[in-house]
């Protein structure tokens, strides 16, 4: 197996240098094992925070040691009742090329038609049912509602907007950072407004895009997104605070958001929240997504990246916006 591990942790934003190939021999599975040889991998903005040496809601990565996050593969020798060869899983042994685990940790995957494997590290998979989650129950969408969601164009981002359409938002707003992903959002994903936060301070194009307030605030951004989004609620608006991820390669805490009393007098709902408490919507979610794939409504994008060697450069690309949709690194 081809592997990528933390050779050390990154100061600032993560270099080429803070990981390692390495290569491993694998034995053939035992009772309850199997080989797998992975197709996708996924990199995920929490993986940045695992890269640090503090406790969070996951461990850190050890350094030395091969990282670890979802992976589709293929069985490619089993020796446990209930998987065969060439069955597809989704697993956690991501990261590398193959893995060799016990066959409970791995999931069986029944491929919808018409979709690729590795939209179950998307919009079928942790990513996908984070917006619908944070959308529907953290923050209690309801029809007529103006939504703003901030990484817009990505992952989590992209589904929180059409979602939000599907189901009869008065108004979606989208932020993004660059100008081809913002005619993105408003020309293919049907958001009714979009802009770049590069363009101009956020408050002033927000205060533009939503003349009427907003409703619910899905934030994947944090800081002056989080900030002006307090500026702009209507009374009784509700964010789901589901990432931050301009601070993730922060030395310093963030100086914001200045104007937090304003939850106060707005009588707001801020709450925060992880996808993995959210498993018993699962269900409901696959069903209500896969449906609108297959009827063409809900579109969802990703961006590949190819080779093992350039996991790391995938990882990084997506700290700095180098995706629309999901961005997944093909083997
Ligand atoms: P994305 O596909 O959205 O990729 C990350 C995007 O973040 C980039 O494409 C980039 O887009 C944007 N970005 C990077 N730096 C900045 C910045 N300084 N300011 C604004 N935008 C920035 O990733 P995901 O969809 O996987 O994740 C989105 C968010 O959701 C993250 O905050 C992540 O941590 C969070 N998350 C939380 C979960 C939970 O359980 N709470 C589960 C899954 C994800 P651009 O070009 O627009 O800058």
């Amino acid at each position: 197996s081809r592997e990528i591990q933390l050779a050390a942790r990154p100061q600032g934003e993560p270099k080429n240098s803070d990981f390692a190939l390495v290569e491993r021999e694998l034995g053939q599975p035992g009772a309850g094992e199997v080989l797998v040889r992975n197709l996708y991998l996924t990199v995920d903005p929490y993986m940045r925070g695992r890269m640090n040496d503090v406790k969070s809601y996951t461990p850190p990565f050890a350094l030395n040691e091969t990282m670890t996050g979802g992976a589709v593969g293929e069985v490619v020798a089993s020796g446990a009742d209930g998987l065969s060869v060439g069955d597809l899983v989704l697993h956690d042994r991501g990261w590398r090329t193959h893995a060799l685990m016990p066959a409970q940790a791995a999931r069986k995957l029944d491929i919808q038609p018409g979709v690729s494997p590795s939209a179950y590290l998307g919009i079928l998979g942790m990513p996908g049912l984070t917006a619908y989650a944070g959308l529907l129950e953290v923050a209690a969408f309801k029809p007529g509602d103006v939504v703003f969601v901030s990484g817009a164009a990505g992952a989590v981002g992209s589904a929180v907007g059409q979602i939000a359409r599907l189901k009869g938002a008065g108004r979606v707003i989208g932020s993004a950072g660059s100008s081809e992903k913002v005619a993105h959002l408003t020309g293919v994903l049907g958001f009714d407004a979009a802009f770049n936060y590069k363009d101009a301070p956020v408050l002033q194009q927000l205060r533009k895009a939503a003349p009427d307030g907003i409703d619910v605030y899905f934030d994947n951004v944090g800081g002056d997104h989080l900030e002006a989004a307090l500026s702009v609620f209507n009374p009784f608006g509700r964010a789901a605070l589901c990432g931050a991820i301009s601070q993730y390669n922060a030395a310093q805490p963030p100086s914001g958001p200045r104007n937090l009393a304003l939850a106060v007098g707005k009588q707001l709902t801020l709450k925060g929240f992880i996808v993995s408490s959210y498993s018993h919507l699962f269900a409901a979610f696959v069903q209500e997504v896969s449906g609108w794939i297959a009827s063409g409504e809900l579109h969802h994008d990703e961006t590949v990246i190819e080779g093992i060697e350039n996991t790391p450069g995938a990882f990084m690309g997506l700290l700095n916006g180098q995706n629309t949709g999901k961005m997944v690194v093909r083997l």
